[in-house]
């Protein structure tokens, strides 16, 4: 990490958004970049009038030009800044996260805990880390020491395996960077429900740690129901809805690999395997299949990924989301209901609404919305960063 001696200065009336506290710079709003800074080093942020606006971190080759670490002048950006904001954001779990039964959440959820680019996750005493950008890419090895150090946990593993990284000029990475070797699977609970997670290999940093809020509320919903759990990954929804006491649950994913994840977890639970019909397919194809055969159920999941990473992707998204919903109203039987997520940024929780609308409308059901449902307590959201909100679902009660 360097003292500022590099100064990024805006064109004029770009100021704005830093003086509200949004963490981004583009470079479209840098009017000119005094001293010679490297991607990664603190720079001072002035603005057209020479007013200090705050501190942040330098990607050259990103179009996401600046990260703001702080917008006060007698902060320093070094070892001991860090420190203070990974164990202000560890301690705010505290609070929020009933140890008890759950061993597994996000401890620092990046830009909304003031740690721009930085996630890490914990799964039981492994940590697990993703660098999103250049200032955190240069503190890897410091900010896992001191992840040991708060936690006193025994590894730390990076999953720097993410798209994203390539916007910032950044290579995948994967591997162990602190501490003990880790085991392939390990053990976690959430809501005393126990998952096998494979860190090294599993989709995101191993789980979906977001959904654990809405897991819980499955279980609420499910007892004596037909489910169908879509998107079904490790299980999360389909144990939960098991232990909701569901009559029978259908999960549909198209990764084997994640169906038998789930038969192990529900071993691991000592559920009844023979309660839950595994479909290995697609679910564009599957919903159609099972309108085709006139299969009908209770209550049904629709837990997708991403469809829009961009912008420009937004209609397609919504055209993919529309067409899974409008399956989805069809299955339902009288009273039944559709517990429906986007986890696409991109998508608004009003333009969600307005896509399954939609797909009621075209169904031809009427129906209600009795719940809207978030990302869990450990991915909070700055007020002054709405992008960090990004997960969103709707419980529809059909008429
Ligand atoms: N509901 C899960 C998370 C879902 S993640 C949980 O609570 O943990 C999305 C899942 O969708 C992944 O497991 C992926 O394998 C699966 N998937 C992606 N595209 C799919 C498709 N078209 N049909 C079926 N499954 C798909």
């Amino acid at each position: 990490m360097t003292k500022p001696e590099s100064k990024l200065i805006l064109k004029p009336g770009r100021e704005k958004s830093v003086l509200r506290r949004h963490p981004w710079i583009f470079s479209g709003a840098v009017d000119n970049i005094q001293g010679d800074p490297k991607s990664g080093d603190v720079v001072d942020i002035i603005s057209s009038e020479n007013e200090f606006l705050g501190k942040g971190a330098y990607s050259q080759s990103s179009q996401m030009i600046c990260r703001i670490w702080t917008w006060d002048h007698e902060e320093n950006v070094d070892a001991a800044f860090i420190r203070n904001r990974l164990e202000a954001s560890i301690s705010r779990r505290q609070s929020l996260i009933d140890s008890e039964h759950t061993n597994a959440y996000r401890l620092v959820h990046a830009e909304s805990d003031g740690l721009p680019g930085l996630v890490v996750d914990q799964y039981a005493d492994v940590i697990v880390i993703q660098l999103l950008s250049w200032g955190v890419e240069v503190l890897r090895d410091e900010i896992a020491r001191m992840l040991i150090e708060i936690t006193g946990a025994k590894s730390v593993f990076e999953r720097s395996d993410v798209e994203v990284r390539k916007l910032e000029g950044l290579p995948s990475r994967v591997g162990l960077v602190f501490g003990k070797d880790i085991s392939k699977e390990i053990q976690i609970k959430e809501n005393g429900v126990l998952y096998q997670v494979s860190v090294l290999e599993g989709q995101k940093t191993g789980f979906y740690l977001d959904q654990r809020v809405n897991r819980s509320k499955v279980r609420e919903l499910t007892l004596d129901q037909d489910v169908l759990d879509c998107f079904s990954y490790s299980g999360g929804f389909t144990l939960n809805a098991l232990f909701g006491g569901a009559k029978s649950v259908t999960s549909v994913d198209t990764s084997k690999d994640a169906l038998e994840l789930t038969r192990n977890n529900l071993k691991l639970n000592n559920l009844d395997e023979d309660a839950v019909e595994f479909v290995e397919a697609d679910v564009f194809k599957q919903l159609r299949l099972f309108r085709d055969q006139d299969r009908k159920f209770d209550l049904i999941i629709l837990d997708p990924p991403k469809f829009a990473f961009t912008r420009s992707q937004v209609d397609k998204a919504s055209r993919a989301y529309k067409d899974i919903n409008l399956l989805a109203f069809k299955l339902l039987r009288p009273r039944g209901k559709l517990v429906t997520f986007s986890c696409s940024g991109g998508i608004s929780p009003d333009l969600f609404q307005k896509i399954v609308a939609g797909a009621a409308l075209d169904a031809g059901v009427e129906a209600q919305v009795t719940e809207r449902l978030y990302q869990g307590v450990d991915h909070p959201v700055a007020l002054n960063f709405p992008e960090g909100a990004y997960l969103k679902g709707l419980v529809c009660l059909v008429g």
